[in-house]
């Protein structure tokens, strides 16, 4: 087996993720980031059961959990009437039917926890400000070069730069995210600032026509994440531009008092496009293998992105015991590819649901509450109960 280090381009949750894999799985690890400093920015996260059993593989659910909040209930709520839907639990039986329990954090709170995992480990050497420029991939040897600083060699890269990576062109050609037809809009207020009306312990979904919205507590209940999603047509802006709070409100023209009284609460938000990825034709290339968003970004409806991310780095850390880069990279590849498909799909399938009208929301909200909480947990199961063996 090479003694060299792998090289991870990306020092995200993927990154950061598949640095403590790979050094589980008994490598030495070199991580490049272009920020220069490991980003303490993004929102909230949800963090299901089977990303809870990720991060425990991955060591890093220590650092994670004291930084997590634990909601009572997850509320579905009619946006028009505010009617309540349907109510899930995620007490005591929840966690025992998954086997780990469901919370809420912010992006940093994960990040930091992942990056405190990592910061015990030698065999990890952290850079930051490397903005990954290309990749020289083949015979067993990797090489990255950047903007600033010598190139770095080693015996495999692991993409995991983001959404628009720079290094899936090694892989499968140029392959843009796809805009699916939405506009996203996220806000942090204190938690102070949120209208009693709110029932700020719990995470809510709020189906409207032509958009929804989601929020919960996080950062030890200090704020309140905000996501609001909207129909909107090609051209829409973003990635991360500010957004005045008229525009999100003009999106739920008719929004019940309370979710109106919610929307008007931030003075500003972030605009995303809401994107994802198509399927790709495949996921590595010689030594060069792609993770987390880079390889199946996801419309954030099913709160699976970040925790896909976590999955495939607890995955890695079996795959690559004992295993030389591109051997483990196919096999890889086969364990995960059908399953972060189908969290695009669905994903994709929900943001329509969720943003039903006339006759079509209707029925939707009638299948919601005769179906009761059992239905929505087995709908979810198949995602829920995964485990990194
Ligand atoms: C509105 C919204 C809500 C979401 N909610 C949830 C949720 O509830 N639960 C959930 O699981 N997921 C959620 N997600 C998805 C989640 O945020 C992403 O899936 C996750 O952050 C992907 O992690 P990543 O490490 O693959 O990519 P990123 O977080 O994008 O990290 C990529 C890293 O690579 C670095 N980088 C990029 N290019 C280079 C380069 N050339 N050289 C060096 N470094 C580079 C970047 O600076 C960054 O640090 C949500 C997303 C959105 C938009």
């Amino acid at each position: 087996m090479s003694t060299l280090p792998y090289l991870v381009a990306g020092g995200g949750i993927a990154g950061l993720g598949a640095a403590l894999g790979l050094c589980a799985a008994g490598h030495g690890v070199r991580l490049f980031e272009q920020a220069e400093n490991f980003e303490e920015v993004g929102a909230g996260l949800q963090m299901s059961p089977n990303g809870v059993r990720a991060l425990k593989a991955l060591g890093a659910w220590e650092a994670v959990e004291p930084h997590c909040v634990i909601p009572s209930e997850i509320h579905v709520r009619d946006g028009v009437s505010g009617a309540l839907l349907q109510r899930i639990r995620l007490g005591k039986s929840f966690e025992q039917q998954f086997g780990a329990p469901y919370r809420v954090c912010h992006r940093s709170d994960l990040l930091s926890g992942l990056l405190a995992t990592a910061l015990r480990h030698p065999a990890i050497e952290l850079n930051t400000g490397r903005k990954v420029l290309g990749a020289t991939t083949g015979h067993g040897k990797a090489m990255l070069e950047f903007a600033t600083g010598a190139p770095a060699t080693g015996q495999a890269i692991v993409a995991a730069d983001g959404i628009r990576s720079i290094l899936r062109r090694k892989v499968c050609g140029t392959v843009e995210p796809v805009f699916r037809g939405h506009a996203i809009f996220r806000a942090l207020v204190p938690l102070k600032a949120v209208p009693p009306e709110i029932e700020a312990d719990c995470v809510t979904l709020w189906l409207c026509p032509r958009g929804h919205v989601v929020h919960y507590p996080v950062s030890n209940w200090r704020n309140f994440n905000i996501v609001a999603a909207i129909d909107a047509g090609p051209g829409t802006p973003g990635w991360g531009e500010m957004a005045a709070s008229r525009e999100v409100l003009l999106g739920f023209p008719c929004a019940s008092d309370d979710l109106a009284a919610l929307l008007g609460t931030p003075a500003s938000w972030l605009r995303w496009q809401g994107a994802d990825l198509p399927e790709l034709p495949r996921w590595s290339k010689d030594n060069l293998m792609l993770i987390g968003d880079a390889a199946h970004a996801t419309l954030p409806y099913l709160a699976q992105g970040a925790v896909m991310a976590l999955e495939d780095a607890a995955t890695l850390a079996h795959m690559a015991k004992g295993a030389a880069g591109a051997s483990s990279f196919e096999r890889f590849a086969g364990v995960r590819r059908q399953r972060t498909s189908r969290i695009q799909a669905e994903s994709r399938k929900l943001g329509q649901i969720y943003h039903a009208t006339g006759l079509t929301a209707l029925a939707r909200n009638a299948a919601l509450k005769l179906g009761g909480s059992g239905l929505m947990m087995k709908k979810v199961a198949w995602i829920y109960e995964w485990t990194p063996d």
